[in-house]
């Protein structure tokens, strides 16, 4: 063995310590690093030929990037839809990396862990039993893989294996969705579909959920058409869920696909004033969950839920190596999504789940709700912003206030103060053509107090760039 090798086994002990005791450090002071680190510049990193072992790396690790690191996963990164870590979370992760186990063949630990996981998650969420599901790495695989088996789906009513005899053999499919997120059409190019299948159908007026009798309409004109319909079930700026109960039954009628992109939308369900948002989604062929966003896991991880087994295999089974066994016999995991060679990437949930249970989640999701609506409130009654929409989940979306032409200018340089100072991260995007910024709160660390830390930040920047 090498000798920094042996070293290292030897020393096993001082060095995980080290680790465990800067972990601590790290993460009590989280809640007062800057939100968002500046871009830094280094100089670069020659391979070393003789290396430092592993202590001595910690430190040059340290020296290094320490003075960068940001509170990304702090309670004041309102930015995307950022998730924290729960401290359970963490340690499911840092298991998984102890374990280092392949989680795929049933007779396997691995294998058990994220079985049951996936069924407190259905549970959580109350999906129905004939929903199975696996661990990805995040919404956007979630949603690739809902939209593959789709398309094996598609394939199968028009009696060809696309799987098999790929895309060329498939007739024209069009996906149907209203306020879809980036991920979806990302998927639509990776998958063949290519990105001018998409429809997108008009909004109900001063919402982002689709309008109804369009998509009946679209549906009635569509004869024959292939279909796969893309619900929102929470839509990035404003949590606008799409009616979920009238595209189901729509879909009794018209039999299309029907995928449900709940990445983080799904967490409604964890509180029984909320849960009605969903309703319907039990009908959905295929529905995404994020768990690095509001379950508070670790990147990088997220549910695909389908009621297609035997579709989700002919999609995406290992044919023809014998090593790996005969998929139709013998259950993986590794048959039934993209990846093959997976961590345990179910242990942190599996963790946070048991430590919290549904009480602990109900009151995260509650926490954060009611936080988000304290910011509406402020910022409705403030002359500088004005709010967008009203706040429905977990998201504010609103603008500055002032002149239409001058919007992008101030909203742009409202986002890099607020930013660069550090106490909040907020993110641009652009609400029914207005500039405007959103704040998201999906962190199980978020309090009052944050809110006011943050609030008297975005108040004084907002006031500084309105006045007259
Ligand atoms: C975040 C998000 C995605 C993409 O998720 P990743 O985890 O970043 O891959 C997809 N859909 C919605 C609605 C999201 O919020």
């Amino acid at each position: 063995m090498n000798q920094l090798l042996n070293q290292d086994l030897q020393q096993m002990d001082a060095l995980l310590q080290e680790i465990k005791d800067y972990s601590i450090l790290f993460l009590s002071s989280i809640d007062t690093l800057p939100v968002k680190s500046a871009t830094a510049s280094f100089e670069s990193f020659e391979l070393p030929q003789k290396g430092f072992g592993g202590m001595q790396t910690m430190h040059q690790f340290r020296k290094r990037y320490e003075e960068h690191l940001a509170g990304n996963s702090g309670p004041r990164n309102w930015g995307f839809v950022t998730g924290g870590a729960t401290i359970p979370a963490i340690a499911g992760d840092w298991l998984t990396s102890v374990f280092d186990m392949n989680a795929s063949d049933r007779d396997t630990l691995p294998f058990k862990i994220e079985t049951e996981t996936i069924a407190m998650l259905r549970q959580l969420f109350g999906l129905p039993d004939a929903f199975s599901g696996a661990f990805v790495t995040g919404a956007t695989m979630a949603n690739f893989s809902g939209l593959a088996i789709a398309r094996q789906w598609i394939g199968q009513r028009l009696g060809v294996d696309v799987a098999q005899e790929g895309m060329a053999a498939l007739s024209k499919v069009r996906i149907v969705s209203c306020t879809p997120h980036s991920s979806t059409v990302k998927s639509m190019a990776m998958l063949g579909f290519g990105r001018n299948a998409l429809v997108k159908l008009p909004t109900l007026p001063d919402r982002e959920a689709i309008d109804i009798d369009s998509l009946t309409e679209y549906l009635k004109a569509s004869n024959g058409e292939q279909v796969i319909i893309v619900a929102s079930a929470g839509t990035v700026n404003t949590v606008d869920f799409d009616d979920l109960q009238a595209i189901a039954q729509l879909k009794e009628e018209y039999g299309f696909w029907l995928h449900v992109d709940a990445a983080f939308g799904a967490f409604a369900a964890c509180v029984p004033t909320y849960r009605e948002l969903l309703k319907g989604w039990e009908s959905a062929d295929s529905i995404t969950i994020d768990a690095h966003k509001w379950l508070n896991v670790p990147y990088d991880a997220a549910m695909i839920f389908t009621r297609h087994q035997h579709l989700q295999l002919e999609t995406f089974k290992n044919a023809g190596a014998a090593y790996l066994g005969d998929p139709e016999k013998d259950y993986k995991y590794s048959n039934y999504i993209p990846e093959n060679s997976r961590r345990l990437r179910a242990l942190p949930a599996w963790f946070t789940l048991v430590a919290y249970g549904a009480e602990g989640y109900e009151a995260i999701v509650n926490n954060n709700i009611d936080l988000a609506r304290q910011l509406g409130l402020l910022i409705s009654r403030n002359n500088s912003f004005q709010l967008l929409a009203p706040v429905r989940l977990c998201v504010v979306c609103f603008t500055l206030n002032v002149p239409d032409e001058e919007k992008q200018l101030a909203v742009d340089a409202f986002i890099q103060v607020v930013n660069d100072e550090g106490k909040v991260m907020l993110t641009p995007t652009v609400y029914k053509g207005i500039p405007a910024i959103r704040a998201a709160f999906v962190n199980w660390r978020t309090t009052a107090e944050d809110l006011t830390i943050a609030w008297e930040d975005m108040r004084q920047q907002a006031a500084a760039l309105t006045v007259a």
